[in-house]
């Protein structure tokens, strides 16, 4: 239309008669009278000539005929250069079909690049041709209208570049891009750069082109993340989202998209750009390492041992459960003490340097607060780049072990010297018993055969009776101590007149005690209680059996001096403290403890002065803290020793009985005189000692060989007065007879006699019925005091 408004218009403007002689002289005059017409010449002549279009005209012969100044612009030449210019001969043909089609009465039109031929000018133009016709609609010749279309070209080009540019970067980067444009009514325009990915995944590109549709694709758990970056992506953040899509088949597949908004001047998106990558397997991977880190960390922290690891400026990156509860790492004071910090921070600097594990040995304070022995790995750590970032420990609370492995060592050592003892206590068990046996049997058979006189007979007598007294100990503590491991010692508390028991001591260690009468010593007593306060409740038995321990081995190892005995109370009037001191050999500082042992002696070498056993210490020291005492030493070598032991004070409100000191036999005559006395026993020797001892009171004694012999006896209703009934016996035991015999007599007075050490006899003669027991080997003395006792008794009864 303007174009034909031109055409017009020019031609009018011709013929007004300016110089120029752009269409000829020939042309129809007849409209150009109206002053209107002349306005409108002027504005398209003022258009032609300031048009921003290059704008030329041409005869048939397309010869140039006129132009305007913005075409000479254009092609950078001369207006008399281009005027004439027969277009046919120009170099660059490529416009020509365009001017011959304006001829040819067609709109012509080209578009690319063009060199002209004038000035050599290379560049981009869009050329429009059109036919210009006279009033017989003759064609006279054309107008070409040109624009410089080099720039937008350029533009164009480098849009196209630049596309593909992105695509290829988008093939390399991503599986999917695309840019969105946003429509002035907020739509949203597609362009996929890249749909590989889409494609594989099965959708058709309109199933999965606006964001609602993407949301349906959306794995559910993901819905909500991915509503919230739409949201972000709308407002114009750059948003990336790692989310799942559930393929065409259903298959889960993660994805990651970024979004990134194009803005533009004044901040408004106007578009969108959006890469998708396929991350699954780096998903899986991923989880993957999640997996392992999270197995890792459940081993770490429920492993058994302490693990941590200490970074090179100090701090502690990882310390696991075990060590953390060990050391209170989370508290607020950690229980490891600063100098154990220090032999920490030094074994990890020997770690570091050595380049490679070390296992170190460490006392930490744990927050029990006690020491533990820590068996540690020490391992250097490196970076990918070898560089040197902290030390892993890995600590083994060993404290149980070396603990052990020190009460192993201690229990082979024990074992060994108790190998050695035991050997050392065979031999020495052997010297101790041959030794008394020497006496007695040696000196037996020098009475039978060599005494000559009463006087060397008593005094052989003597030594026969010290003999076996000491045998009898011998037997009696190696009893004692059995008895005591084996837990068979009851104490059995009874009333007890405590300086009566202590007189009677004195006396017995005084008058029999060959140490007392011929060694130059001084022997006392001292009781703190006076005798009418002195009964108490205590085992007066095993008390005695302490205190003549400790007065022989007083006794034993003082050669002159003093020897004290005794006792007092403590001020809270709950203990008796006694003592036995003497001024003897002493002991060393360092056997103060071992002596309380079984089998040790201060000397233990097979070239020692004093005999003994090592028992005498180690049984008194648990009879004492049976009875609920202590025993201890005091000892200076070479001075002397005080040993003491407490027991409970225990007095009882009870008259003491008048002490009599008459131990001869003639007091019990009368009562044995003419008592028919069974005295069952198979062995003949033990029978003849036993009728010599009654009959020396002129009691009468029957026999009988075993337990069946002694019913019989009883059932026979011969006047039997007392039976002496020994337990170990043949066809029928003591304990079956005493039985049968209570079935048809229970008043018949009956003492058990036996030589059985460990079963508790007392308790089980009471619970049968017998009147008393008495232990083998028989003391005359204690004999005769039972049976009279028993028949005392007896007769009392009826
Ligand atoms: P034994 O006297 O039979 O050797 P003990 O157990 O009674 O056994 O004593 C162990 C050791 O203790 C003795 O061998 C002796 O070395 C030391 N000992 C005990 N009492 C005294 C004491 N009063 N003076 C010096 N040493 C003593």
């Amino acid at each position: 239309m303007f174009v034909n408004l031109l055409k017009s218009h020019i031609y009018k403007f011709n013929k007004m008669g300016r110089k120029s002689n752009l269409i000829s002289e020939k042309k129809d005059t007849q409209n150009i009278n109206s002053v209107e017409s002349i306005h409108g010449i002027e504005q398209y002549r003022l258009l032609f000539e300031n048009s921003p279009l290059g704008i030329f005209y041409f005869d048939t012969n397309s010869r140039i005929t006129s132009c305007n100044d913005r075409l000479v612009d254009l092609l950078k030449t001369d207006r008399e250069r281009l005027i004439d210019l027969d277009m046919k001969s120009i170099n660059d043909k490529s416009i020509l079909t365009s001017i011959n089609d304006s001829l040819n009465g067609k709109h012509g039109f080209y578009e690319g690049s063009y060199r002209s031929t004038v000035s050599n000018v290379y560049g981009y133009i869009s050329l429009r041709t059109f036919p210009i016709t006279n009033t017989d609609n003759e064609i006279t010749g054309g107008v070409g209208i040109v624009e410089d279309i080099t720039q937008h070209h350029q533009v164009k080009e480098a849009l196209i570049a630049s596309e593909n540019r992105y695509r290829i970067l988008s093939n390399l980067t991503t599986d999917a891009a695309s840019i969105l444009s946003i429509e002035p009514d907020g739509t949203l325009n597609r362009k996929w750069l890249n749909d590989k990915l889409l494609r594989q995944i099965g959708y058709e590109l309109q199933e999965i082109d606006t964001f609602e549709k993407w949301a349906k694709i959306v794995h559910p758990d993901d819905k909500e993340a991915f509503s919230k970056s739409v949201e972000g992506i709308l407002s114009g953040e750059k948003v990336s989202l790692d989310f799942r899509v559930i393929d065409k088949s259903g298959n889960i597949i993660w994805i990651n998209n970024t979004v990134y908004p194009e803005k533009n001047n004044d901040g408004k998106v106007i578009g969108l750009i959006s890469a998708v990558k396929d991350i699954s397997s780096q998903k899986v991977n991923e989880q993957e390492i999640i997996k392992q880190k999270n197995l890792l960390g459940l081993i770490i922290n429920n492993a058994p041992v302490g693990i941590w690891v200490t970074a090179s400026d100090g701090s502690y990156p990882l310390i696991n459960k075990m060590f953390k509860d060990a050391v209170g790492f989370d508290r607020e004071n950690l229980s490891i003490t600063e100098k154990e910090l220090e032999y920490c921070r030094l074994s990890d600097k020997i770690a570091m340097e050595a380049k490679e594990t070390i296992r170190t040995e460490e006392e930490l304070t744990f927050i029990d607060g006690e020491k533990h022995i820590n068996q540690i790995l020490k391992t250097p750590l490196y970076d990918e780049n070898g560089e040197f970032f902290g030390v892993l420990g890995i600590s083994n609370d060993i404290t149980e072990r070396k603990l052990y492995e020190k009460e192993l060592n201690e229990a082979i050592i024990k074992v060994e010297e108790a190998d050695k003892l035991k050997s050392a206590f065979l031999a020495n068990m052997s010297h101790e018993i041959r030794t008394p046996l020497n006496g007695i049997i040696g000196f037996s058979k020098y009475l039978r055969d060599y005494a000559s006189n009463d006087a060397e007979r008593m005094h052989i007598l003597d030594i026969i009776c010290g003999s076996a007294d000491h045998l009898l100990n011998i037997i009696n503590d190696i009893i004692d101590i059995s008895k005591l491991d084996s837990g068979q010692v009851k104490i059995n508390p009874v009333t007890c007149d405590l300086n009566k028991l202590l007189y009677e001591t004195y006396n017995f260690f005084y008058s029999n005690s060959f140490e007392v009468s011929k060694k130059e010593i001084n022997f006392r007593l001292s009781t703190s209680l006076p005798d009418s306060e002195s009964v108490i409740l205590t085992d007066d038995f095993r008390l005695k059996q302490v205190l003549n321990n400790l007065l022989s081995n007083a006794l034993k190892f003082t050669q002159k001096g003093t020897i004290e005995f005794g006792y007092t109370i403590d001020e809270s009037k709950t203990k008796i403290l006694f003592f036995v001191k003497d001024s003897g050999l002493g002991i060393p500082k360092d056997k103060l403890d071992i002596i309380f042992e079984r089998f040790r002696q201060v000397d233990d070498t097979t070239t020692r002065q004093y005999g003994g056993t090592g028992l005498g210490l180690a049984i008194s020291k648990s009879l004492v803290e049976l009875m609920g005492g202590e025993i201890w030493v005091e000892s200076e070598f070479e001075k002397g020793s005080v040993f003491h032991f407490s027991l409970p004070f225990n007095p009882i409100d009870e008259k003491p009985k008048l002490w009599s000191d008459d131990c001869s036999i003639e007091k019990y005559d009368d009562t044995f005189s003419g008592k028919k006395i069974l005295v069952v026993e198979d062995d003949n020797n033990s029978f003849l000692y036993l009728k010599t001892l009654l009959e020396k009171l002129n009691a009468i004694v029957l026999k009988a060989e075993n337990g069946q012999q002694a019913v019989d006896a009883a059932l026979q209703g011969d006047k039997i007065d007392l039976i002496l009934m020994d337990i170990q016996l043949p066809v029928l035991n003591g304990y079956e007879a005493i039985k049968e015999i209570r079935k048809f007599n229970q008043t018949l007075p009956i003492i058990a006699q036996t030589a059985n050490a460990f079963t508790n006899e007392k308790e089980m003669c009471k619970r049968i019925g017998c009147n008393n027991f008495i232990a083998k080997p028989i003391d005359p003395n204690d004999l005769y005091r039972i049976v009279y006792e028993v028949l005392a008794n007896s007769k009392t009864k009826k």
